[in-house]
């Protein structure tokens, strides 16, 4: 049986497949990030993110304005902050940042949650992006509500 977040990678393979063959060789080289397939192994973290903003609504994050797939299809956009969080939490064993480990990423947010699994990547990469995590926090973790889960140490 297909995974849920199957049905996204499938659509978005085929929506990024459109723009390849309708432009061909007028995608520049360095262009070749815009237009990855996710057959091949790629995160597609960007992609990813875009989904989340036009699907997931209801909650005042994202704006929940395309109904081409539903939450519950979504696959998590992988980026440094989810990938260091996602192997410290124990939600992957991956250590390349590519298409399997956003999968186990949100397998393991499936099971919390299979309805909305992509729920909680806001929230959790904030910790990053905001820098509440870094090597200048060390020795903050019992103040993270996340200490208890986290094998990270502040490094
Ligand atoms: S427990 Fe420590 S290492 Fe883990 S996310 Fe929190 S601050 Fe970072």
């Amino acid at each position: 049986m297909e995974r849920e977040g199957g049905g996204a990678r499938a659509w978005l393979a085929g929506f990024l497949a459109c723009f390849r063959e309708a432009w061909g060789d007028r995608i520049p080289r360095e262009r070749d990030f815009l237009f990855p397939d996710p057959r091949k192994g790629s995160a597609c973290k960007r992609h990813n993110l875009f989904l989340r903003w036009v699907v997931r609504g209801g909650d005042g994050v994202d704006l929940g304005i395309w109904t081409v797939l539903g939450p519950r299809q979504l696959i998590v956009p992988v980026d440094t902050h989810m990938a260091r969080l996602g192997k410290w939490l124990g939600l992957t064993s991956r250590h390349t940042v590519d298409g399997k480990m956003a999968e186990e990423i949100t397998d393991a947010f499936r099971a919390v949650c299979p309805e909305d699994p992509v729920r909680f990547d806001f929230a959790l990469t904030r910790i990053g992006i905001l820098k509440a995590c870094t090597v200048a926090t060390r020795g903050t973790c019992g103040l993270c509500p996340l200490g208890p889960a986290c094998s990270g140490g502040g490094t």
